[in-house]
C-alpha cells in the first residue's frame, strides 16, 4: 500500500533530511516512528501527505506514484490520506460541527450525507455533545479528538499523525491512543510519529527508527528503544 524506494530528501538549504529510505507499509498496519529530533521523521511523514517531494527515488501510494502526481491531482491523494498535528491546526472561526463538515463540503457530498456522517464520527470520538462548541471552548484533548474527527470523515485509507499526543497530558494522551485503535481496527493503516516511550512500550506496534535521514530499525512490536 505505501512503499519507498531510495527515497532522498535535500532542501533548499542543503540539509539532507531523508537519506535512503526503504519501507514497505502495508494496509491495516500501525506503525510509530521513533528517533531523535531532527532525525528526519517529518520530512518522512510528509512526503506521505506530499507536502514535501522526494529530491529522489521514488513513492507510491496504493499503486500510485506520488512523486509524479501533478499539482491539481494532489487533492485526490489527500482525500485517502487524514492527517492529525501535535498542534490540532483547527479553523478556530468555525464550529466543531463545521471544522469536520468542511472536509466533506469541499469534495461536495450532499448535505444531507454531510450531516449524517459528521454526527457519526463527532459521535466516534465522543464529542457529539460539544457539535456547536467553538476550538477555544475545548480542552487540548477534545480539540485534538475533532482534529480524528476531522481526518477521518473521508473514511481515508490512511491516517497519518504528527506527535499528536505531544500537547497533551498522559491521561488525555492514552484516551487518544484508544481512539487511534478504534480507528485502526476499521482497517485504517495508521502512520505516527511520536516521542512517548510509554505510549510505544505499552501499545505494542510495528516500530520505524530514523536516525540521520536512514531507518536504522524495523521492528514487529517493538521498543521505543530511546531513553525518552
Ligand atoms: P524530525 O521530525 O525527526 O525532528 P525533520 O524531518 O523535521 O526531523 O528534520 C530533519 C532535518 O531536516 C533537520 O536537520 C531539520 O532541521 C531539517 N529540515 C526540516 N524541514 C526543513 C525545511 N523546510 N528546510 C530546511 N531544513 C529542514
Ligand atoms: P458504515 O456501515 O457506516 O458504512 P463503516 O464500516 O464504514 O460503517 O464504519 C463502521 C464504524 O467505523 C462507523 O462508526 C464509522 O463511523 C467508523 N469509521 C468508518 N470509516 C472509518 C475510518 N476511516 N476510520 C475510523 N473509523 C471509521
Amino acid at each position: 500500500m505505501i512503499l519507498m524506494k531510495d527515497v532522498y530528501k535535500t532542501y533548499e538549504n542543503g540539509v539532507t533530511a531523508l537519506n535512503g529510505i526503504n519501507v514497505e507499509i502495508e494496509q491495516g498496519e500501525f506503525v510509530y516512528i521513533v528517533g531523535p529530533s531532527g532525525a528526519g521523521k517529518s520530512s518522512f511523514i510528509k512526503l506521505m501527505y506530499r507536502e514535501i517531494k522526494p529530491t529522489r527515488g521514488t513513492l507510491f501510494i496504493s499503486n500510485k506514484d506520488v512523486s509524479e502526481l501533478k499539482e491539481k491531482e494532489v487533492p485526490y491523494l489527500r482525500r485517502n490520506i487524514g492527517v492529525i498535528f501535535q498542534d490540532f491546526r483547527l479553523l478556530p472561526k468555525l464550529s466543531v460541527y463545521e471544522n469536520v463538515a468542511f472536509a466533506l463540503e469541499v469534495i461536495e457530498e450532499p448535505p444531507k450525507n454531510i450531516r449524517r456522517r459528521v454526527m457519526e464520527v463527532l459521535d466516534l470520538v465522543g464529542l457529539k455533545s460539544k457539535a456547536r462548541f467553538f476550538p477555544n471552548e475545548l480542552s487540548g484533548g477534545e480539540q485534538q479528538r475533532v482534529s480524528i474527527a476531522r481526518a477521518i470523515v473521508n473514511r481515508p485509507k490512511i491516517v497519518i499523525a504528527d506527535e499528536p499526543t505531544g500537547n497533551l497530558d498522559p491521561d488525555t494522551s492514552w484516551e487518544i491512543m484508544r481512539a487511534f485503535e478504534e480507528i485502526n481496527n476499521s482497517g485504517t493503516t495508521i502512520i505516527m510519529a511520536t516521542h512517548s516511550k510509554e505510549i510505544v512500550n505499552t501499545i505494542k506496534k510495528r516500530v520505524i527508527a530514523i536516525e540521520d535521514g536512514l531507518i536504522v530499525r524495523d521492528e514487529h512490536r517493538g521498543d521505543y528503544g530511546y531513553e525518552s
